[in-house]
């Protein structure tokens, strides 16, 4: 299988370094939130796949729906005035749950065209309302938002800019709330208003006349899982309302109980304009994205002078397995997952916490089953670890020989997001394995 991986396979570019030397791991089997490779090593999933196996492995209340819908329709399109029976009932309870009036579904393969149809119903929104020159999108600095051309102009990672022109020119960023080393210190409310008023500072350069939409992740992910203070978003959520621009949350990562809540808004109590989802939806069983779009939003696009001229859509749009898929995985938060998830959450952010007087530590950072630590060789000075000894390719390599995955970022941050059915000796593992991993790197 190494063999025909390395002739053949080919993996998400990001992941290239290391891998080819090295070769691919193969995973075999997975029950819970343990995963065997082809030997036959077991391993906790500290990372849930791609932070997207919340319900866990082997769930066979999902198995068993994706199967029946399997046999009696595999495919409906929603061109037409066509759908099908699960995708509408998946709709319905998501829009039931939604925050606020997110009462619309558009459902989509994953995240990164789920971020690509914001911008398509953003744009047609404002020609709806006589507002075409509204066509400027501001994002966040160390975000992430797909792998589409759109959303790696949204993305603020460099990697994904290089060579292609991007961003956009209709792309603009502000810096990130990033805590550990904000130039503005580490008080949460001189980080709030440093936001603020970078957010009000780029709309009055840009135009607020000019200006379309806002992008936040509730955490953002990609960058480091970085978790802004508290009111931090609902400032940022204000203040777009004021200045007329949609406020659009990527909750790829967070929702479905990866915080503790179906959806991260609830933490901050807010109500964006447009929410993005996907990972959690299916925890990975099927693919499948949606966006949720607010009353305003959606009634001004469907009746909207411009409706002729939409043209938007995917060939596995509202796919049923994965629809069926969904209403599994909802049935499976609400009938424990949830609560477990948030058990198991405040398990693993105390150990976590625990080991900040580990040498190596900077910082511990993470809300319910989505954590960081941030790794440093010098605590004072906030160094981190040296780019050249490749930490991320050789903790990551460490902690597998360990028995754990864990999400090994290049910037020398481990990051954290366990299936939501995790025990306490699931979390325990995790972090006995980290402890014996960071005393191995010391050496
Ligand atoms: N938005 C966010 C916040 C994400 O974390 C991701 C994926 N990690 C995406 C969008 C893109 O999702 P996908 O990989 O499913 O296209």
């Amino acid at each position: 299988l190494v063999e025909l991986d390395r002739a053949h396979l080919v993996h998400p570019v990001a992941s290239y370094r290391g891998h080819e030397k090295a070769g691919v791991r193969v995973l075999k089997s997975g029950r819970g939130a343990t995963v065997t490779d082809a030997g036959g090593h077991e391993l906790i999933d500290g990372f849930a796949g791609l932070w997207c196996v919340n319900a866990g492995y082997g769930q066979e209340r999902i198995v068993e729906a994706a199967t029946r819908q399997l046999r009696e329709l595999p495919y409906a399109t929603g061109y037409f005035g066509l759908g099908s029976e699960p995708a509408i009932r998946l709709a319905s309870e998501l829009a039931d749950r939604a925050p606020g009036d997110l009462n619309h579904v558009y459902f989509t393969l994953g995240g990164s065209d789920a971020v690509d149809s914001t911008v398509r119903f953003i744009r047609y929104y404002h020609h709806a309302l006589g507002k075409p020159e509204k066509d400027q999108f501001i994002s966040v600095m160390q975000g992430y938002h797909g792998s589409s051309t759109v959303g790696a102009g949204l993305t603020a990672l460099p990697s994904f800019h290089a060579g292609f022109g991007l961003p956009l020119d209709w792309q603009h960023k502000i810096p990130s709330h990033y805590s550990y080393r904000n130039p503005v210190g580490s008080d949460p409310q001189a980080i709030i208003d440093a936001s603020v008023a970078a957010l009000r500072a780029k709309v009055e350069e840009i135009g607020a006349e000019r200006v379309a939409a806002f992008y936040v992740e509730p955490i953002q992910g990609s960058g480091g899982v970085l978790v802004p203070p508290d009111g931090w978003l609902r400032a940022m959520r204000d203040t777009c309302r004021e200045l007329d621009v949609l406020f659009v949350a990527d909750e790829v990562i967070t929702a479905f109980g990866r915080t503790g809540p179906l959806f991260a808004c609830a933490d901050d109590d807010v109500v964006p304009d447009l929410m993005t989802t996907a990972k959690g939806l299916t925890s990975g069983y099927c693919p499948m994205g949606a966006v949720f779009l607010s009353d305003r939003v959606y009634d001004t696009i469907a009746d909207g002078a411009g409706a002729a001229a939409v043209g938007h859509g995917y060939t596995y749009s509202a796919h049923p397995v994965s629809a069926a898929v969904g209403l599994a995985c909802l049935e499976l938060y609400e009938g424990g997952l949830l609560d477990n998830g948030r058990r198991a959450g405040a398990r693993l952010m105390a150990g976590l916490h625990a080991m900040a007087d580990h040498p190596l530590v900077g910082e511990v950072r993470g809300r319910g089953l989505l954590a960081a630590v941030e790794l440093v060789t010098d605590k004072a000075r906030k160094t981190p670890l040296p780019a050249a000894a490749d930490p991320a390719r050789r903790v990551f390599d460490r902690a597998w020989d360990n028995g754990l995955v864990v999400r090994a970022f290049p910037t020398g941050v481990l990051g954290y997001a366990p299936p939501l059915c995790c025990t306490d000796k699931d979390i325990d593992r995790i972090l006995e394995r980290t402890r014996r991993t960071l005393d191995q790197t010391l050496e």
